[in-house]
């Protein structure tokens, strides 16, 4: 329980219209995009500009109340499950593009700026902002930085990580830090920019933001090659790389999700194909057009079936859209979905969709398969019922094998979802101890209390659980 005196502490930071603490409303914040059970937090507070965040942050470290950050709340790990006395601090009102500055190619944002609407105003400037979760058009800046987000053009542009030039935030006792710079280069002092990516609101609450943005590239082409067996997709994935192609979208959609994703989009997908590559190059007009012709060649050597290449922005569009729409199309399905991140070098993707069908046969359930394929990064996605417990608990092991394999071929347990509650106890399998230890003795010392996001990343509450 918060106490009404701190209640009326945070009323008097935001106004009384930006707090809620009743509990219809507090279910709401109680879970996010992970298959976690939920927990309701005490209020949920939105700060409108820095002093407000500033102000809340304050009278937390005071009180010791944990603080929750939650952006669009899409994350698929459990960072914004909120502990039960703590709050939540929602970013929907700092919603502003503050500056894109076209001479140095950067923008400045606040944390509650939706992806898509920044990716459409430099856009509109002839600027680039590559990072394009598939949750692009309700995840936030903020949401992307303490993820790390990726997307489907991490192959060729990165992740979040390569584009934040630097930010503002406030540390766990109150204090605003100022990290990065404007400039191409920084090396002066610790880089802070960088622990702070991918930190999921357990060091600090972001504030503004400076993001990289890059020139547009002049041409695209994206295609659809289609496949009679999953493992020709695969081997076709490992040999574009080999090729030292590097194409900015590489993904793969195996039968399962094809089916699922036609019957929800209607994108004229050829629903007996045993896989798709959907692939995208981009670039100088004329480079665009060799690098097409030979994944074209490519794709036709490793046994295609047919490859059809989109001839209109309309029929890109309706690719892109199709392949964007496959969580949404597969969590039609079952009750339950849940989707995993385990990444391999991209080398080992076609073991990777090998281990995944043998994982599926063995514990008999449903896995789809799609994903970053040209990233290593798969996304098997499990349907299930969590209300039949007999069949989570086989859904529970295959987990725990999928990331055993992942491990085995040299991969990560999260290519790009993060940590959060849902790995926290398995990250010690990939790090090892001490790394574990270093993180919690980090997160000690910057925050005694424990009071920013307790129990993500290195697993211990603020109930000491
Ligand atoms: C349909 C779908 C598709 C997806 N596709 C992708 C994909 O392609 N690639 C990918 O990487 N992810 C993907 N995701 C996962 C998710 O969208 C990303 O992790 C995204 O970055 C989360 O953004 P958000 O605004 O929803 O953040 P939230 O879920 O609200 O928060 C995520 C984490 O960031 C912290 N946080 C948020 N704002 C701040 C702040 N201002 N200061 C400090 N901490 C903060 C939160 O506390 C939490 O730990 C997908 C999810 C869905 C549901």
């Amino acid at each position: 329980m918060i106490s009404q005196s701190v209640i009326d502490k945070l009323k008097e930071i935001v106004g009384p219209d930006n707090i809620l603490t009743e509990q219809e409303d507090m279910l709401t914040y109680s879970y996010d995009a992970a298959v976690l059970d939920p927990r309701m937090p005490g209020a949920a507070v939105m700060p409108g500009n820095t002093d407000e965040i500033g102000g809340i942050v304050s009278v937390c470290h005071e009180n010791r109340i944990p603080i929750t950050v939650r952006g669009a709340g899409t994350n698929l790990s459990g960072g914004t499950i909120p502990e039960g006395h703590g709050i939540v601090m929602l970013t929907g009102r700092l919603n502003k593009i503050i500056e894109i500055n076209e001479a140095d190619m950067y923008a400045v944002v606040q944390p509650g700026v939706v992806t898509a609407d920044l990716a459409a105003a430099v856009e509109a400037k002839g600027l680039f902002y590559p990072p394009d979760p598939g949750s692009q058009a309700v995840s936030t800046i903020g949401g992307n930085v303490a993820e790390n987000a990726g997307g489907l053009r991490g192959l060729k542009y990165g992740v979040t990580k390569d584009y934040v030039m630097g930010m503002r935030f406030f540390d766990a006792r109150g204090n605003y830090v100022k990290t990065g710079s404007r400039t191409v280069k920084c090396a002066t002092g610790y880089n802070i920019t960088g622990l702070m990516v991918g930190s999921e609101g357990t060091l600090g609450v972001l504030d503004e933001i400076t993001l990289k943005l890059i020139p547009a590239p002049q041409a695209r082409q994206s295609m659809v090659a289609v496949y009679d067996t999953i493992e020709q997709a695969s081997e076709t994935v490992a040999a574009i790389i080999a090729a030292r192609i590097v194409p900015a979208t590489l993904e793969i959609l195996d039968n399962f999700t094809i089916r699922a994703v036609e019957d929800f989009s209607k994108a004229g997908l050829p629903v007996d194909a045993a896989a798709l590559l959907l692939i995208e190059v981009d670039g100088h007009p004329a480079v665009v057009e060799e690098e097409g012709q030979k994944v074209e060649a490519l794709c036709k050597k490793m046994g295609a079936a047919g490859i059809n290449v989109a001839q209109t922005d309309a029929e890109r569009d309706k690719i892109w859209a199709a392949r964007r729409s496959a969580l949404s199309a597969l969590a039609k399905l079952k009750p339950t979905l849940v989707l995993e991140d385990a990444t391999v070098p991209r080398s080992k993707i076609p073991d990777m969709v090998k281990a995944l069908q043998d994982i599926a046969e063995k514990y008999k359930i449903d896995i789809g398969t799609f994903g970053h394929a040209g990233d290593g990064n798969l996304h098997p996605t499990i349907l299930t019922d969590k209300r039949d417990k007999a069949e989570f608990h086989r859904v529970e092991l295959a987990i725990e094998e999928i990331f055993d394999k992942a491990l085995g071929f040299g991969g990560t347990l999260s290519g790009e979802h993060g940590t959060g509650i849902a790995k926290a106890p398995f990250l010690e399998k990939e790090a090892g101890f001490s790394s574990i230890l270093f993180s919690r003795q980090l997160r000690a010392a910057l925050d005694p209390d424990n009071i920013l996001n307790p129990g993500k990343i290195t697993g211990v509450s603020a109930d000491g659980k």
